[in-house]
């Protein structure tokens, strides 16, 4: 039996194109595309209506740990750049996470990325009170919600060295998990945090466990100028001689924001294996700067930083910020950040995502869209950071099975679930409140 989608406006994020047609699907994978599909007796079928329908949507860097921050107090004083931040909120938050925390904020962050029409999100955890472990937790939620997940343990020294070795025993442990199963909805990244909270040898030890696996380390670069004044402070050398040293530029590596590389910088990465995960989003919240894009000669993701999982509210504010920051960058090289996002996606987990032809996996966003200016490939970039967004969102479907029906989520009670949220979020303030300020 298959499932059939009528009278849709395709659209392919990978191959940038648009056209009337049908889908069908099987199992796991769309079967057949194009202007006719074959329906047969017990299908199910789906009318779009002439709405569009287009690949599920990747968010190419995110923190499900905020799932729960939403409306926390805030902190005390007002910290100041991305370093105090830091200290005052995200650090404070995930040494209060425990695994059942762990396990909610995945699950939540998950169903709001289902809501916005996000199929695969590409996480950066920490717990420092709950490591091992913790990124089987963090996929469990993910599973229960109905998406796919590339994570990483964020390895750091700030908590200790005894931290650093079991973050990095668990990016170890879920690494070799997902590589000896390779099911194509979860795999491994290695997750450090940044080159300012790691030693030498720390940053020796996350590349050569990435390296043996044949995996890239993924790490945020050069988000405030902090993290290079603290490795030259600390260290003795630069972020980027730092990273090259380590050998993470040889990796097919995930470098988070790298808002103060220098054009300089780019030239050195040219010829490196790296992809870079774009935030406007974050970036303008803790107000680091504008990331040079102009300057990138590197496969460039979208993220949210974990900003929820709107890529349409991302993508919008990409173009926003390019415009205003004077990057020169054309509306379909934006959105080719997101099909990026869905192509390393695809490679990590070994299914082919973003796109909507035979044999691609089959995880669509059927939405309520239906153009009332005309659409086609030359003008969707406008469609899409325009016209289209999450609140468009009616029906997503994950590997052949859908996750969200009419907006309502299939894989349970989701107001009991945002009641339980609710109680686990206080509770998670509750911790925060109590850690001694720094
Ligand atoms: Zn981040």
């Amino acid at each position: 039996m298959a499932i059939v989608v009528r009278h849709a406006c395709l659209l392919d994020l990978d191959r940038r194109s648009v056209q009337a047609g049908e889908l069908s699907i099987r199992g796991a994978t769309i079967a057949a595309a194009g202007p006719r599909v074959e329906v047969a007796d017990g299908d199910e079928v789906l009318d779009a209506c002439g709405a569009v329908v287009m690949p599920g949507l990747v968010n190419g860097h995110t923190h499900l740990y905020s799932a729960l921050a939403t409306g926390m107090p805030p902190p005390a004083g007002a910290p100041h750049g991305l370093h105090e931040i830091l200290d005052a909120v995200w650090w404070r938050l995930d040494r209060a996470l425990d695994l059942p925390l762990c396990e909610i904020s995945a699950l939540i962050g998950g169903l709001e990325a289902l809501h916005c029409g996000t199929t695969t999100v590409i996480d950066h955890h920490a717990s420092p009170a709950a490591i091992d472990g913790s990124l089987d937790t963090i996929e469990a939620g993910l599973r229960i919600a109905g998406l796919r997940g590339i994570l990483g343990y964020e390895t750091t020294d700030r908590n200790g060295p005894d931290d650093c070795r079991a973050g990095l025993a668990e990016n170890e442990r879920y690494l070799r998990h997902c590589l000896a199963r390779q099911n194509g909805w979860f795999a491994a990244m290695v997750g450090v945090h940044a080159a300012f909270t790691l030693s030498d040898a720390s940053l020796a030890a996350v590349a050569d466990l990435a390296a043996r696996h044949q995996v890239g380390v993924h790490i945020h670069v050069a988000e405030d100028p902090c993290d290079d004044a603290i490795c030259r402070q600390c260290y003795g050398a630069g972020v980027v001689d730092r990273l090259t040293r380590a050998g993470v530029f040889d990796l097919p590596s995930l470098l988070a924001h790298g808002t103060h590389l220098t054009r300089s910088d780019w030239d050195r990465l040219t010829d490196s294996a790296i992809t870079l995960a774009h935030n406007p989003r974050s970036n303008m919240n803790n107000a680091v700067g504008y990331t040079p894009l102009g300057h990138v000669r590197r496969p460039v993701v979208l993220g949210t930083d974990g900003i929820g999982s709107d890529m349409l509210a991302e993508l919008a504010t990409a173009w926003y910020k390019s415009r205003d920051g004077g990057a020169g960058l054309s509306p379909d090289a934006l959105v080719d950040m997101l099909a990026e996002s869905a192509r390393l996606a695809g490679r990590l987990l070994g299914v082919r995502l973003g796109t909507l032809v035979p044999g691609a996996a089959a995880d669509l966003v059927v939405t309520d869209y239906v153009p009332t200016t005309p659409l086609d490939a030359d003008n969707l970039a406008g469609h899409l950071i325009f016209g289209l967004g999450a609140r468009h969102t009616r029906s997503v479907m994950v590997g052949g099975q859908w996750r969200l029906r009419d907006r309502s989520w299939t894989g349970g009670d989701e107001s009991e679930l945002r009641r339980r949220a609710t109680t686990e979020a206080r509770r998670l303030w509750d911790l925060m409140q109590a850690e001694p300020r720094p």
